[in-house]
């Protein structure tokens, strides 16, 4: 292209020198000072109509034969015609003088001129015309040809050719490669183009592409050679203390953290790994501290056993706590300066060892007082006695409280001082904040089980854990074939004891009777208190076979125990027990059942006679659910009128006259006829019903002593009244309203209390009595002897008359001692200016021997028994009217 772009320039040159020239031609002398023209043209000259008309200089003069076209291209512009002579490339340049004349200036170019164009060494340019004539080579002229053949001898078309490819040619041996231009000269020089071939050695052309081909690999190949040792260095620089750090940062996920990071680079890494290092092992301590302290949380925040509390502080405490012997010491929970001093004998085998220990006061009081840990360097306190710590150099109690109260103490001792500033505040504290909440925790359960299991008054095991163990026993009875036995014990009257002597000596009562079946008992049964004054007993593993004989002799020999005096305060009382006895899997499988049948039989026992024993029998249930249709079939009573009084008199021995009766109730159930008192009166008391039932009893009684009043019959008329009924607070006030309503007077009723209602609220009672007896009632103790009330309390409370019990009435007859009782009681209370009542007279003798001991009245079936309201009026008055010869 530079070649092309050259030629083109000379050209242009050649153009604007003849243009000059055509200037200048008038003035020859002047124009041959223009040397430069010799050099760029042959020659110069003027031709009119094709022929040379003028020569401006030199003899190289060709003809032109221009034809219509050149003519009409060369009145604007210049023209490039190729001259033709001898074969020979003669390039011409033709400038218009006169186009109208036909006169022209032509130029013969110089060839060395047209051609003198450099090129880069060996390269070499060769032009082409009409495109297949070769009119130079700058390799030389021999090269020149008007054509150019290929080895086949055909005519080459450079410019086809070239349009195809590079092409390459062999010049002077020398392979070169080549390439067309096109200068394109048609529009300003009227002529075809120039084609300039120009070669390049191959050699040179590719020179650098080879050198590139040959040193390329060879560096690539160096380089990455080079890049390979240098990563490789690297890499081991960096790379694998990176591995080594990773490693080490799974180890500690992985839980693994006594695992080090080993780096020994000279270089960041390796104080990275020491750092690193550090953190683990701090990471490490850290997570053995919190591992045991949870670890420890777990065993023993929940644990209810001081000793197992013990056994864990004392494995675990070392791995926190720095020393080379632990115990703990444990106070007391009863007594403060008791304590128990935990520790392992052999720390291998980790065997628990306690011992006692009696603290001094000022030890006490020292540990007591001190918050933090107390170092000495001597055992000179008595819990560092202990083998195992003694022979120390140091000695560290660090007391833990709770509350201010001081529950525990750490102790530890270390064979060298030197390990004393390991010694951490807080990790100690972490652990005794544990034990202090561990030790109270299992202290206050032990507590709570104490209370949940164990009756507070006797000591006993109380209902749910007579329910644990009658269940224990009944699986080691069903796994071995065994029986199992419970006992149902509710001593008799002993509501009585509770009511006239207060509670004080009941529950010192209570107790009494724990110890007494304590020993009635074998080691392995268990007694209980129910509750109230009711025990059960569990006899467990009993052969089938003699099951009989062994709760019978337990029956029996409780029954003797228990029939010797108990002395409480100087008194002496009585207690029988009535037993129920159920038998496990005879009477029942379970504890509710066997419990339920227990129960039943010991009701069956009560009410046959107190102090006895009954085995269960299948019908007893019903006669619970008999007592519970009763409660129902009660309150109908009251309302359906099923009451009736009956009246039984009672005798005077002084006047021998009837001068009063006794009101007694009678139920007239619909369907099951006459149900006495003492079967339902209990029933009402329970329930409550004796209230109503009571104040109609009065109010009718009342009513029919006001009626015999009216028919001039003077009767006194003696009321029963419960001691519910007396302590209900309405008591005066319904009994005044009573009396009002049935326009009565007091003086005609008695009224009959039990010894217990009189000494249970002493004052209160006695000012009720007294208020009673202002408004004109007669007071009578009924029962007199079976209650504990004696004859010197009876002294203080403002009665008149006693009634004896049919009980000692009975012995009248059977034994001198009941007679001398009975005798004795006569005379005290004649003493004592109460009148006396025997009731449950039947016998001829015991009238005789009242009459003769002075008795006041008597009452029984020798003189009648209770008898409707109808027919006493008439009993009274055929009996009054007959008693004086009778008496005599
Ligand atoms: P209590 O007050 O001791 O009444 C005497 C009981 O002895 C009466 O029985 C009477 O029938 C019975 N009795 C009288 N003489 C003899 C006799 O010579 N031999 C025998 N074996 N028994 C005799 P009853 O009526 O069955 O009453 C029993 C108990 O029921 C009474 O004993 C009393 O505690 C209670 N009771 C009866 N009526 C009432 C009442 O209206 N109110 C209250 N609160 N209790 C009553
Ligand atoms: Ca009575
Ligand atoms: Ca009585």
């Amino acid at each position: 292209r530079a070649v092309g772009l050259t030629l083109f320039d000379r050209l242009l040159n050649i153009e604007s020198n003849l243009f000059f020239t055509i200037n200048h031609m008038a003035d020859r002398k002047e124009l041959e000072k223009y040397r430069w023209l010799n050099k760029m043209f042959d020659s110069i000259y003027v031709i009119e109509n094709g022929k040379p008309t003028d020569i401006i200089f030199g003899t190289d003069v060709i003809d032109v034969e221009l034809n219509q076209k050149q003519k009409n291209h060369l009145k604007t512009k210049g023209l490039l015609t190729i001259g033709d002579k001898d074969e020979g490339f003669y390039p011409l340049v033709v400038l218009a003088i006169d186009a109208e004349s036909d006169k022209y200036m032509v130029g013969n170019v110089n060839l060395s001129y047209f051609w003198s164009i450099y090129v880069n060494g060996n390269d070499v340019f060769c032009v082409v015309v009409d495109k297949t004539k070769l009119v130079f080579c700058s390799d030389g002229n021999e090269e020149i040809k008007k054509q150019a053949f290929d080895d086949s001898g055909s005519i080459i078309d450079f410019k086809t050719m070239a349009e195809k490819e590079p092409y390459s040619v062999s010049i002077k041996q020398h392979e070169y490669v080549g390439n067309v231009w096109d200068v394109f000269l048609e529009p300003q020089y009227g002529v075809d183009s120039f084609l300039i071939l120009y070669f390049v050695r191959k050699k040179e052309a590719f020179y650098s592409y080879e050198l590139y081909k040959s040193v390329f690999p060879k560096a690539l190949f160096i380089t990455l050679l080079i890049v390979y040792l240098l990563s490789s260095v690297q890499m081991r620089r960096s790379l694998d203390p990176l591995q080594k750090l990773t490693q080490g940062v799974k180890n500690i996920i992985a839980g693994n953290y006594s695992e080090r990071v080993n780096i020994q680079s000279n270089n960041e890494f390796e104080s990275l790994a020491t750092s690193f290092n550090n953190m683990s092992s701090q990471i490490e301590s850290q997570f053995v501290k919190i591992n045991t302290l949870s670890k420890i949380d777990r065993l023993i925040l929940s644990a209810s056993d001081i000793e197992y509390i013990a056994e864990v502080l004392l494995e675990y405490m070392p791995n926190i706590l720095p020393g080379d012997h632990f115990s703990l010491m444990v106070i007391s929970d009863e007594a403060s300066r008791l304590a128990l001093v935990y520790y392992f004998d052999d720390e291998e085998s980790k065997v628990i060892k306690k011992t006692n220990i009696v603290l001094a006061e000022n030890e006490f009081i020292e540990l007591q007082e001190s918050t933090g840990i107390i170092k000495m360097d001597k055992e000179d306190r008595s819990y560092f006695s202990i083998e195992k710590i003694r022979g120390c150099d140091l000695f560290l109690a660090y007391p833990i409280h709770d509350n201010e109260k001081l529950l525990a103490t750490i102790l530890i001792g270390l064979e060298s001082n030197v390990k004393h500033g390991e010694h951490s505040y807080d990790d100690i504290k972490e652990i005794s904040d544990r034990a202090a909440v561990a030790i109270s925790n299992a202290q206050w359960e032990k507590k709570l089980f104490q209370q949940a299991h164990f009756d507070a008054l006797t000591n006993l095991p109380n209902r749910y854990l007579f329910k644990d163990r009658l269940e224990q026993a009944i699986e080691r009875a069903k796994r071995n074939n065994l029986n199992v036995a419970v006992f149902f014990l509710d001593l008799d009257r002993f509501k009585s004891v509770n009511d006239s002597l207060g509670h004080a000596v009941g529950d010192k009562l209570l107790v009494e009777v724990s110890e007494v079946l304590l020993k009635c008992v074998r080691t392995y049964d268990s007694v209980s208190r129910f509750g109230g004054d009711e025990y059960t007993i569990v006899m467990s593993d009993i052969p089938v076979d003699q099951v009989e004989e062994k709760t019978e002799q337990l029956a029996n020999r409780i029954l003797t125990m228990m029939s010797d005096p108990i002395t409480i305060d100087q008194r002496e009382f009585f207690v029988s027990p009535s037993i129920g006895i159920s038998i496990f899997p005879k009477d029942a499988n379970n504890f509710d059942e066997l419990l339920k049948n227990a129960d039943a039989a010991m009701y069956k026992a009560k009410k046959l006679s107190s102090g006895n024993f009954q085995y269960y029998q299948p019908i007893q249930n019903s006669e619970v659910l008999e007592k519970m249709q009763m409660e129902v079939d009660l309150r109908h009573a009251v309302k359906d009128e099923e009451f009736e009084l009956v009246f039984q008199p009672k005798l005077n021995l002084r006047t021998g006259k009837i001068n009063g009766v006794e009101a007694l109730i009678r139920w007239h159930h619909p369907e099951k006829g006459l149900i006495p008192p003492n079967i339902f009166i209990p029933v009402a008391e329970e329930t409550g019903l004796i209230k109503t039932i009571g104040y109609w009893v009065m109010k009718e009684a009342c009513a029919y002593n006001k009626k015999w009043q009216d028919q001039d019959m003077y009767l006194s008329t003696a009321i029963n009244v419960s001691t519910e009924q007396f302590r209900h607070p309405g008591f005066f006030q319904k009994i005044n309203e009573i009396l009002d309503e049935t326009n009565t007077t007091a003086t005609n009723i008695e009224l009959e209390i039990t010894e217990s209602i009189t000494i249970d609220d002493f004052v209160k009672t006695s000012e009720l009595l007294e208020k009673l007896r202002e408004l004109g009632f007669k007071v009578c103790i009924d029962d007199f002897g079976t209650g504990y009330s004696s004859m010197t309390y009876l002294q203080q409370i403002p009665v008149n008359k006693l009634k004896i019990d049919k009980y000692f009435v009975d012995g009248i007859a059977k034994d001198s001692d009941a007679a001398s009782i009975v005798s004795a009681i006569i005379a005290l209370a004649h003493n004592m200016n109460l009148k006396v009542v025997a009731e449950g007279v039947e016998k001829l003798e015991q009238f005789q021997y009242l009459n003769d001991i002075n008795c006041d009245e008597v009452q029984g079936y020798l003189l009648s028994k209770p008898l409707p309201a109808d027919d006493i009026i008439e009993f009274v008055e055929s009996y009054n009217k007959q008693s004086e010869y009778k008496v005599e």
